[in-house]
């Protein structure tokens, strides 16, 4: 079903980008080509979900290939398993095997937030930079994962669910809150963590936007990344994103997170309990290579 969706979403997609392209190539034309982004590429200025264009318009483009790609990792819980997803639990050693590796490999942890402002507005970021990301919010994020970075010095986005923050095996507010101020960027993940492609426009309203307000006021910090859950989406849910403001959205799909996506259509590298340190490595590298 989901990949139904999705099917039905890039055919649509792929004609929307078309009559954008052509459109660019217009505007090219009537302005000479004095715009140098937009000669870079057209198509990164009018995707859609870049929802803007790149603010400077004097920026040298040769900068935006600097990174092009970022590796955003996915976890859910590191620890024991507490459920029946059991490859959602990460061994909390091979979660700091992974960590290590990075730290190692010369990678340098960067926020969704800085992601959203290197590509919208040129911001720059350190060398090697990756996103390392939690979907759900769960317990172990604290307890096991956020002291394994702190120690590295390391830091992560945490994708919420409003209504588990708090409940059992969840995090609660204090935790998050400590970890906000420690350099981690809280991001939303709905309201209750449904499928969200199908759904009336209110009930669209009530589990992206309307929650992220009361998250963003019990939390009182800016929240402007959203993760869908289990990855599904339509173009119903991707209009609301972007209508609510987020700046950066991240998918399911595997690879790497591409300024070409469109920054509400990012891509990420899913690890699971079956990671150990060498399909980890062998994992990232796979991406790396393609
Ligand atoms: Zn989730």
């Amino acid at each position: 079903m989901a990949k139904r969706v999705m099917n039905m979403y890039g055919a649509k997609r792929l004609l929307f980008i078309s009559s954008l392209a052509a459109l660019a190539a217009a505007l090219i034309l009537s302005t000479g080509g004095s715009c140098a982004q937009a000669l870079h590429n057209p198509e990164m200025l009018y995707r859609r979900t870049a929802g803007v264009s790149l603010s400077n318009p004097t920026t040298d483009p040769a900068d935006f290939e600097q990174h092009l790609q970022i590796p955003i990792l996915l976890y859910h819980e590191v620890g024991e398993p507490f459920s029946q997803w059991e490859e959602l639990f990460v061994r909390t050693a091979d979660f700091e095997k992974h960590m290590k590796h990075l730290r190692d490999e010369g990678y340098s942890c960067i926020s969704m937030k800085q992601l959203a402002a290197h590509w919208r507005q040129d911001h720059p970021l350190p060398s090697r930079p990756i996103v390392i990301t939690f979907d759900d919010g769960y317990r172990g994020n604290y307890t096991n994962a956020y002291p394994i970075l702190k120690e590295l010095d390391m830091t992560a986005t945490i994708y919420v669910v409003e209504a588990a923050l708090g409940k059992d095996n969840f995090l609660t507010e204090e935790m998050l809150l400590c970890m906000n101020r420690a350099g981690f960027e809280v991001g939303h993940h709905s309201a209750s963590h449904r499928n969200l492609t199908g759904l009336h426009r209110e009930d669209l309203k009530e589990e992206i936007s309307r929650s992220r307000t009361r998250l963003q006021k019990q939390m009182q910090v800016p929240i402007t990344t959203f993760a869908y859950p289990a990855g599904n989406y339509d173009d119903a849910v991707l209009e609301q994103v972007q209508d609510a403001g987020f700046l950066s959205a991240v998918t399911n799909r595997p690879g790497l997170a591409s300024y070409h996506q469109g920054l509400l259509e990012l891509d990420r590298i899913s690890i699971y309990r079956r990671h150990g340190l060498e399909s980890f490595k062998q994992l990232l590298q796979s991406h790396l290579d393609k």
